[in-house]
């Protein structure tokens, strides 16, 4: 599951975004349309031939007040930390510059491979000036061009043939899971309360980057469960760990790693747009999700507390509304022994398989109760569904016409589907297609 992770650093200017775009393709995001969230992206998932890896932009993770040296002096950190080949990016067009030296001098620090990239070889004439990049050691500089994407190509080759040998990992039953949210709400106290828990049984496991550090532990009732990246909740004192963006970053490389999602929030302070983001990005990958307010013990409580923060939250994170939410304190160790069975039960509904025919009568129950609306003088006529996937499930349905089925019908359906099956805690995706 865990896929390589290439990073691309240099200083500012030299196509870094633009390259980062040109490799990811254009992935149309819901998560980006969506209000308050960022619109530059530093991390995404990419792919090239038959390999499947994860990128990050380190240019986009900026140190707020910090001098521009340091900037780039702990971009290039991250780059070492986070990524099993790096790609370092200078430009054709400034030539070589003190700041790509100290960048070098950086990269010297690491035995990951780093790939020299020169960008802005917009013609011929400047293939000549790329010898000037031999002097920074780091062998043949591979000419391209953002602009007129040239030479990417020959790149992704040379960065697919640097990836570590594909880890035979060891399928078992265990439930990938990781706990997502802004610092400070209480992620490494609710792993240390899980993980401390008596008859709990705890082994780190080695990931494929040196920091990422799963963690597997089997509770009493003989469950087995893989908190995935350990490592980046419990603090490791780097300077960047408490920047926004390199914490959204870690964040998507957890989430793409796991198969529930613990979205932590702080009831002290409620919703932020970091959270709507990194939530979006949970819910847009597919994964099953559990929304846990932390730090319950702070708050002054009456008999409509609870309700009114949950209200909250579904108003906030309307997507959402399948997530189960639970009321947790780190602290007091409020309900923090049953986040592990709700895990567990969010697990099963994110993997559960419908039969064809029980699914069918769930359909046609619902053409009963609803029947399909016209549109234009056509009515819409669903003949039957099937499953085709888990983890998230996935219905496909065919109709005479996928265009006559808006979203208020297919939301209609959903819910039929969500009435007659435990799907509590996972998204569940429909397909429209037209019979053939
Ligand atoms: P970053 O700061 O390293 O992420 O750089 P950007 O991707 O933002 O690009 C900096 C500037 O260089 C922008 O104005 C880009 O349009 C421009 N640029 C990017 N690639 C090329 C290229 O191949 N040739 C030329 N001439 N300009 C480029
Ligand atoms: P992280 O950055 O998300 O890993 O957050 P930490 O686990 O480091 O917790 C941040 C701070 O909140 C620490 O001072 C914790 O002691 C405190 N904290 C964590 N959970 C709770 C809780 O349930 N109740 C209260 N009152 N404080 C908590």
């Amino acid at each position: 599951m865990a896929l390589p992770v290439v990073a691309i650093v240099g200083r500012p200017n030299v196509g870094k975004s633009t390259i980062f775009n040109e490799m990811a393709g254009d992935r149309i995001s819901i998560v980006e349309d969506t209000p308050g969230v960022t619109r530059d992206r530093i991390y995404t998932r990419a792919e090239w031939l038959t390999h499947e890896f994860r990128l990050i932009d380190t240019g986009g993770i900026d140190m707020g007040d910090e001098p521009f040296m340091n900037q780039i002096v702990q971009q290039a950190e991250i780059a070492i930390d986070e990524a099993d080949v790096i790609v370092f990016m200078v430009s054709a067009k400034e030539g070589l510059t003190e700041s790509d030296e100290r960048v070098a001098k950086i990269l010297y620090r690491t035995d990951k491979p780093v790939i020299l990239a020169v960008n802005k070889v917009d013609n011929p004439e400047k293939r000549a000036e790329i010898y000037d990049f031999y002097a920074l050691g780091f062998g043949d500089p591979y000419p391209i061009s953002g602009t007129h994407r040239t030479g990417v190509g020959d790149l992704l080759d040379r960065i697919v043939a640097e990836f570590p040998d594909v880890q035979t990992e060891e399928e078992d039953d265990a439930i990938r899971f990781s706990l997502i949210g802004r610092p400070n709400v209480g992620k490494s106290s609710i792993v240390n309360a899980l993980l401390g828990e008596e008859r709990v049984i705890v082994s780190d496991i080695a990931g494929t980057t040196r920091d990422a550090i799963d963690t597997k532990f089997t509770t009493p009732d003989g469950d087995e469960f893989v908190m995935v990246d350990t490592a980046g909740i419990r603090k490791r004192g780097k300077v960047y760990e408490n920047t926004e963006k390199y914490s959204v970053m870690r964040a998507m490389r957890a989430i793409d790693d796991s198969n529930v999602v613990l979205m932590v929030l702080n009831a002290e302070e409620g919703i932020r747009d970091q959270d709507k983001h990194v939530a979006g990005y949970a819910h847009e990958a597919g994964r099953a999700i559990v929304i846990v307010v932390n730090k319950w013990d702070t708050l002054e409580k009456d008999t409509y507390t609870m309700n009114e923060f949950e209200q909250h939250i579904r108003n906030e994170f309307q997507y959402l509304s399948y997530a189960p939410i639970i009321f947790v304190s780190a602290k007091t160790k409020q309900r923090l022994n049953k986040l592990p069975e709700l895990i567990k039960q969010v697990d099963e509904n994110h993997k559960r398989r419908i039969q064809s025919a029980t699914l069918n009568e769930v359909i046609m129950d619902a053409l009963a109760t609803n029947p399909t609306p016209t549109v234009n003088g056509k009515r819409l006529r669903v003949y039957y569904a099937t499953q085709v996937a888990i983890q998230p499930p996935t219905f496909v349905v065919f109709v005479n016409d996928p265009e006559l089925m808006h979203f208020s019908y297919e939301r209609f359906l959903e819910n039929q589907i969500r009435k007659a099956f435990d799907f509590t805690g996972t998204p569940v995706h429909l397909i429209k297609r037209a019979r053939k």
